[in-house]
């Protein structure tokens, strides 16, 4: 299954640090067109993740 969305323009409430995924500007700016964040149970800020995350060397 992709899972890969289109990249749109920065989204401007999310500040992201992750430069290793393929959606991110500069070491502070998603520029997927859409994100989805994980699970629906968590409990903390461990427990949650990106699920829209791509690594960079993915084609
Ligand atoms: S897709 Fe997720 S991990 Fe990647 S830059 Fe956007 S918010 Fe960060």
């Amino acid at each position: 299954m992709d899972l890969r969305v289109p990249v749109g323009s920065p989204i401007s409430r999310v500040k992201c640090v992750v430069a290793s995924c393929r959606y991110n500007d500069k070491g502070k700016n998603c520029v997927a067109e859409s994100i989805e964040i994980q699970y629906p149970q968590a409990k903390n800020t461990q427990e949650t993740d990106c699920a829209t995350f791509r690594p960079k060397k993915e084609g």
